[in-house]
């Protein structure tokens, strides 16, 4: 059992000897929680197998989900691809840092064990000053997947990271919440037209305008909790996903509600204003009805409802919209659809 240390670290000026210190677990092959734009990381050098492989375990995450490997700016991307493409180019300079991930050819650089044993590599830079500091200090790339156990939600702030992950963690760097709160949008670069292999914070008119005139790609998901097949399937997006422990369920719209068959202690999560009447939830929670407030109170909301030990929580899916899409994704990976005498 490790013993895992919390350090507070200035968001917009970190404090010089604590990245050192942090850098200094990094390279000794330990791992550190640090925040992200999108969520919080669980960090290790990304060349470093060894380290990586710490990574999987504390996770409980299975080895063929690959890791995004987060990086300081283009140069040091660079590196890690044989193939910095046109393409790359433009999105790096136009969305970075920020929450886009690009999927590109590997290098050897980059062991199996952080791509899943493929043959690319999901390359990022982090928008937070913490995050880029950190890398720049320990001088390597950094693989972080989201620091929470494997299916479980992922972490916007520190006390998430330390109920999820205490004891196997070595050092978690808390500089409060999360600014954007959801995962990063994932675009395939290998393949064409690119692919957006997970919908998230940037939406696929920002990336089809930027690439003026190439379209996107959306991805749809399986439906069953099994590795993707084909050339550019994301393994890493497995149906249940992201949910939280308590029996978690979506309905299409409002007016399904009145089909559920309600527990006494039961959450009712939508996106839109509902009429209440015959609702019978004990706790509601209406996400705000813009999309960027929205994504960083998704799962804010689900890890307070979660706390509540409620015996049910009922989502309502949002509303149609493509600006949806990413928390859309989120929703249907954290519960199952509603069906009559049979919850979960
Ligand atoms: P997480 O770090 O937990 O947010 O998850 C990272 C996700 O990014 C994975 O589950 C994949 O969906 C995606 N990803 C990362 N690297 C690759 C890659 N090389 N190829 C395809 N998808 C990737
Ligand atoms: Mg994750």
């Amino acid at each position: 059992m490790i013993h895992t240390r919390v350090i507070a670290v200035a968001r917009d000026e970190p404090e010089v000897d604590i990245l050192n210190e942090a850098a200094a677990v990094l390279l000794g092959g330990g791992l550190v929680a640090f925040a992200t734009e999108t969520v919080y990381g669980l960090g290790a050098v990304a060349t470093d197998a060894e380290a990586v492989r710490r990574i999987f375990e504390a996770k409980g995450r299975p080895s063929f989900n690959p890791l995004i490997v987060h990086v300081a700016g283009i140069d040091q991307a660079k590196r890690y691809t044989t193939d910095w493409s046109a393409r790359a180019d433009v999105l790096a300079r136009r969305f970075w840092p920020g929450p886009l991930t690009l999927v590109l050819p590997r290098t050897v650089d980059v062991p199996e064990v952080v791509t899943g044993g493929g043959p690319t590599v999901g390359l990022r830079v982090p928008a937070p000053t913490v995050a880029r500091r950190l890398v720049e200090c320990v001088g390597l790339p950094l693989a972080a997947p989201s620091a929470n156990r494997s299916n479980r939600i992922s972490p916007t702030r520190a006390e998430h990271v330390l109920a999820d992950l205490d004891g196997r963690v070595h050092l978690i760097l808390d500089s409060g919440p999360t600014t954007v709160g959801l995962e990063s949008t994932v675009v395939d670069l290998t393949a064409d037209p690119p692919a957006v292999l997970r919908p998230g914070p940037i939406g696929p008119a920002e990336l089809a305008e930027a690439l003026s005139t190439t379209t996107v790609a959306p991805r749809s998901h399986g439906e069953t909790e099994t590795r993707q097949a084909g050339p550019h399937a994301s393994p890493g997006m497995l149906s249940v996903h992201y949910a939280p422990r308590t029996p978690a369920v979506r309905v299409e719209s409002s007016a399904r509600l009145t089909d559920v068959d309600w527990p006494e202690r039961a959450a009712l999560v939508a996106f839109e204003p509902i009429d209440l009447n015959h609702i019978p939830a004990q706790v509601v929670r209406f996400i705000q009805p813009t999309s960027d407030v929205a994504a960083r109170e998704f799962y804010e909301t689900l890890h307070n409802l979660d706390a509540r030990r409620l015996d049910l929580i009922v989502a309502v899916e949002p509303p149609a919209g493509a600006e949806w899409d990413a928390i859309r994704d989120r929703l249907r990976r954290a519960t199952i659809p509603y069906q009559r005498n049979k919850r979960r």
